[in-house]
């Protein structure tokens, strides 16, 4: 689960990339155009960038120069080899020339991710500190046991955090995105969530919409 920016002008391709990385839990923004996506990378923190190198207005490159410290996954149509060095050189982690294996990406992003975010198995605010890899929480310390599905719906909350989420998102978010099930269940679960962690202040109701977790 990681918060990944994605700059890439190929709507169709921006869109099968973000579609495929949301499948394996991971929140993802998209931007169109050079502009946008050096806006968006310097306003927030992102624990990747996924930067297409020929973008209208500013080049991929030229958005790598103003960042510093976010992982890079250059995708490019271009196959020379020259870029390909370019892009390292400017401390790019990856480089991937179009066109490519979706699941081939969504690997390279996994192995990309495995290396740099050491410390992101674990996000903790207030009292409570969630551990995404062994899957526990923890309130003041002391462990909090949750359901297999009120895990994954508080991790779809936190990886979604400060946005507004529907029901019907967070069904498909959790409960996999096929899922008919009733949004009451979304609703059932919530409740849960905030009576076993005390998030009645965090997990705030949407109304008419959903859900947003506050932080
Ligand atoms: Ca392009």
């Amino acid at each position: 689960m990681a918060n990944i920016l994605i700059v890439e002008d190929e709507k169709a391709i921006s869109d099968l990339i973000a579609f495929n990385l949301e499948l394996v839990g991971h929140a993802c923004t998209q931007v169109f155009d050079g502009k946008a996506g050096l806006e968006k990378a310097l306003e927030h923190k992102h624990d990747l960038l996924i930067l297409d190198v020929m973008l209208p207005v500013f080049s991929g490159f030229e958005i790598m120069e103003y960042i510093h410290g976010t992982p890079v996954i250059f995708v490019t149509a271009k196959s020379c080899p020259a870029d390909r060095i370019k892009g390292l050189r400017l401390g790019a982690d990856d480089y991937i020339v179009k066109p490519f294996d979706i699941l081939e990406l969504v690997e390279r992003v996994k192995a990309v991710l495995r290396r740099t975010k050491a410390d992101a198995n674990e996000f903790a605010f207030d009292s409570i500190v969630i551990k995404f890899d062994t899957r526990q929480v923890f309130r003041g310390g002391a462990e909090v046991t949750l359901k297999p599905k009120e895990f994954d719906l508080l991790e779809a909350l936190v990886i979604n955090r400060n946005l507004a989420l529907s029901r019907e998102r967070l069904l498909s978010l959790v409960w996999t995105y096929d899922y008919e099930g009733d949004t009451r269940t979304v609703d059932v679960h919530i409740r849960r969530l905030r009576q076993k962690l005390g998030l009645e202040h965090r997990i705030k109701t949407v109304f008419k919409l959903g859900y947003r977790f506050e932080i």
